[in-house]
């Protein structure tokens, strides 16, 4: 137990270990290693690690890890919307780790409970809230979709669910491109398949705003009491945003609660350019924008902040006396009262952090920088005849096919699914896929600052010579 705590152990270790890291980050952000995924079996990868426990050598432990993983700094990748983390935010990262303050009071976490404050003003101000605002931190846009939806059920229905059950039929809406934890916090919520009223997308994947009447006017005859609709900002499979202006019209005429899931595309608040696609955020009752995602941080962090920061306050209350007014204000600090969680990480400062080592000004050319690139892989694909948008994209995700006039549409999608096996096979890049209306798409998501045109003409050209020089069949 005294090795365990040993604190010249640690120092010697983590001397070590920060070494190592850098050395792996100059690797892989120059992309020297070729790889952005060393791909092993998930059986393969178990044995080992059963194996390792027994007989593993200890100072081989962290440099298996580092090996072993997907390299989100490389910029071969070009999958999952993951961050590659601003590296000082996994120095933020490791002082949580140590004095693990539990945050749920203010005195378990003193320091980052103001830092988060300091951290959701300013994001709320970025969103155009006014002085009434405010918000915390929770881990991940799943629990704040689901955390939103709760204080929405809190304040717009009248019957108190929280004490009293549930005794009708209540409803959501939401786009059917939604992201799946939507339907899953409707489900958590009690609300059953009846309480998802979908709505149909466009063409272009975004809600279709022209069908919100009728669709609310369908559930209600059904006796569906519906008190919230949630828009993407963007949706996750094609990146494109629902008109949150639209939406909020929409909302405010029938009296819905109004949550943006700005999981991904939420920090485009800060984006001097492509602020616009948010337009109308700022009459969200309530939004979700996930750190781990476009704004470099670790996993897990979001922000879920509030136009009116005393509903915080209403979600998880006990008794119906939530709209404090006073002890509400001094309770600012106590995260735990407003949050699902009990314990969470310190996670304020990573945020806190990135804006007072680099500024605003990071997240402004970060996102600015990556929604750009989603662009231009775009130009490169749509000048291809061999390869197709599913649309063009608003943002950094990117879906995209190959294609050939000689196969019919189940061939294609064989040949797509397996053109994407065998990357991940190879592991000189990864990228992912999605069906979208049954049709077998390549996504791409631009997370890496440092990708660039040549390594999108290189992963294309990979593409070519495998489908066209192997034949489509041998390939699956
Ligand atoms: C990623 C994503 C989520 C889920 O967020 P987590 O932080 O992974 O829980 C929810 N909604 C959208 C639109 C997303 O892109």
């Amino acid at each position: 137990m005294e090795k365990a705590y040993d604190p010249e152990d640690f120092r010697e270790r983590g001397h070590r270990l920060v070494d190592e890291l850098a050395d792996h980050l100059a690797d892989k952000l120059s992309g020297e290693s070729g790889k952005a995924i060393h791909w092993n079996e998930p059986e393969e990868e178990l044995q080992f690690w059963q194996k390792f426990l027994a007989n593993g050598d200890k100072n081989a432990l962290f440099p298996e890890i580092t090996k072993r993983i997907t390299h989100i700094h490389h910029p071969h990748y070009i999958g999952h919307q993951v961050s590659p983390t601003a590296p000082i935010t996994s120095l933020t990262a490791m002082i949580s780790g140590l004095l693990n303050n539990g945050m749920a009071v203010y005195e378990m976490g003193m320091a980052p409970s103001a830092m988060e404050r300091v951290v959701t003003d300013l994001l709320c101000k970025k969103i155009g809230y006014g002085d009434l605002s405010g918000g915390f931190l929770t881990s991940g846009g799943t629990l704040a979709n689901l955390t939103a939806l709760l204080t929405a059920r809190r304040m717009n229905v009248d019957s108190d669910i929280w004490n009293g059950g549930m005794h009708h039929q209540l409803g959501i809406m939401v786009s059917e491109e939604a992201h799946y934890c939507i339907d899953r916090a409707a489900k958590i919520m009690g609300l059953g398949e009846d309480g998802i009223i979908k709505v149909p997308a466009t063409q272009d994947y975004r809600m279709d705003t022209g069908l919100l009447e009728k669709k609310y006017r369908e559930a209600t005859a059904k006796g569906v009491h519906i008190f919230a609709i949630v828009g993407s900002a963007p949706s996750t499979a094609t990146g494109m945003f629902d008109d949150l202006g639209a939406i909020s019209a929409f909302a405010e005429n029938k009296q819905l609660w109004f949550h943006v899931d700005g999981a991904h595309g939420g920090a485009a608040i800060f984006s001097d350019k492509y602020k616009g696609l948010l337009s109308g955020i700022e009459k969200a009752d309530s939004v979700a924008i996930d750190g781990h995602k476009m704004l470099m941080m670790p996993t897990i962090t979001t922000a879920l902040l509030y136009k009116k920061s005393s509903h915080t306050n209403a979600t998880f209350s006990q008794k119906a006396e939530y709209l404090l007014t006073e002890s509400e204000l001094e309770d600012w600090c106590n995260s735990g009262k407003k949050t699902f969680e009990c314990t969470k990480t310190m996670m304020s400062i990573h945020w806190y952090t990135l804006l007072k080592m680099y500024g605003e000004e990071v997240f402004n050319n970060f996102v600015t920088h990556l929604f750009d690139k989603g662009t231009e892989f775009a130009e490169i694909i749509s000048t291809h005849p061999n390869f197709e948008l599913a649309v063009n994209p608003m943002c950094n995700i990117v879906c995209f096919r190959y294609v050939d006039k000689d196969l019919n549409q189940e061939q294609l999608n064989q040949l797509n699914a397996g053109l994407r096996k065998q990357l991940l096979e190879e592991g000189e890049f990864y990228i992912v896929q999605t069906k979208l209306k049954s049709v077998h798409y390549l996504r791409v998501t631009v997370m890496n600052p440092f990708t660039t045109r040549t390594h999108f003409q290189r992963l294309l050209a990979k593409m070519l010579t495998w489908a066209e020089r192997t034949g489509p069949w041998a390939l699956l």
